[in-house]
């Protein structure tokens, strides 16, 4: 997989190829990251790559030819048609299901805006998609390409030290994960853990764990849990779940 961004901070982007799983993966060459900074492609004499907004009003836009250059290099070096992937906060949502169609594929380009975005004729001309990371404004592109980045690469084979973590990960079968708890089984401070995880027995264990998954998942993403979709099992689990919430909610 090859993954290309062009941002005007290449030497922050690259930084993922330093830290954790994905930055192990980068560096074992199962990827190949690369960072283009559209300065060096097409900016003017003084250097700049951005200029005043048609129309007036605040800020600087980036302008069309240095990203029209830097993407024309890029499709040098990577002769496919990989998509080309502008951050935005118009995108639609950035999800899971985005990060597993990417990672089945064989790369793409990412775009990180700064100031107040790009000429919208790069976005008519050459962007395939926009992404969003949720309805916030950031100074720039790069934490989403770099999030972006993270979780298509934490999904390939053998990124993970244990496959069977990111096929139980929040959202893989579009429920929140449930809850972790780690030794000590006491704490002076925060008491103790679930019974059930202490029990050894893998059924109970994996029941209760697909339980909390429902109740969270139907508790704070209402709209992931349709009644009607769940098995009957499932159902049952879940209804379990919401008469201990209500219990638990008597007791207080
Ligand atoms: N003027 C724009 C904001 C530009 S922010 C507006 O009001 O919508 C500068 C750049 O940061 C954008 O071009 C985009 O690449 C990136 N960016 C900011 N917020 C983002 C978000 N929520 N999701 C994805 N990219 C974002």
């Amino acid at each position: 997989m090859r993954i290309d961004v062009i941002t005007l901070f290449p030497e922050w982007v690259s930084q993922l190829e330093h830290f954790g799983v994905v930055g192990r993966a980068l560096r074992q060459t199962r990827f190949t990251l690369a960072c283009w900074n559209p300065r060096d492609y097409g900016a003017r004499a003084d250097g700049r790559v951005d200029d005043r907004p048609y129309g007036g009003g605040p800020g600087m836009v980036m302008q069309y030819a240095p990203l029209a250059a830097t993407l024309a290099a890029i499709r040098q070096v990577r002769a496919d048609t990989a998509p080309v992937i502008l951050m935005s906060p118009a995108g639609v949502s950035f999800e899971q299901g985005r990060a597993a169609e990417l990672a089945a594929g064989s790369g793409f380009i990412l775009v990180a805006g700064r100031y107040e975005g790009i000429d919208q004729r790069f976005i008519d001309h050459c962007v395939d998609a926009e992404l969003s990371m949720g309805d916030f404004v950031l100074s720039g592109g790069e934490l989403p390409a770099m999030s972006v980045i993270d979780a298509v690469v934490r999904l390939q084979g053998g990124v993970l030290g244990d496959a069977r973590s990111a096929v139980e990960d929040s959202f893989t079968d579009n429920l929140l994960d449930y809850p972790h708890y780690t030794r000590p089984a006491e704490s002076a401070e925060a008491g103790g853990v679930p019974e059930v995880l202490l029990s050894g027995d893998h059924a109970a264990i994996a029941r209760w764990r697909q339980k909390q998954a429902l109740g969270l998942t139907w508790m704070r993403r209402p709209a992931r849990v349709i009644r009607e979709r769940l098995s009957a099992a499932e159902r049952a689990l879940l209804d379990e779940f919401i008469a201990e919430q209500a219990a638990a909610t008597d007791d207080e």
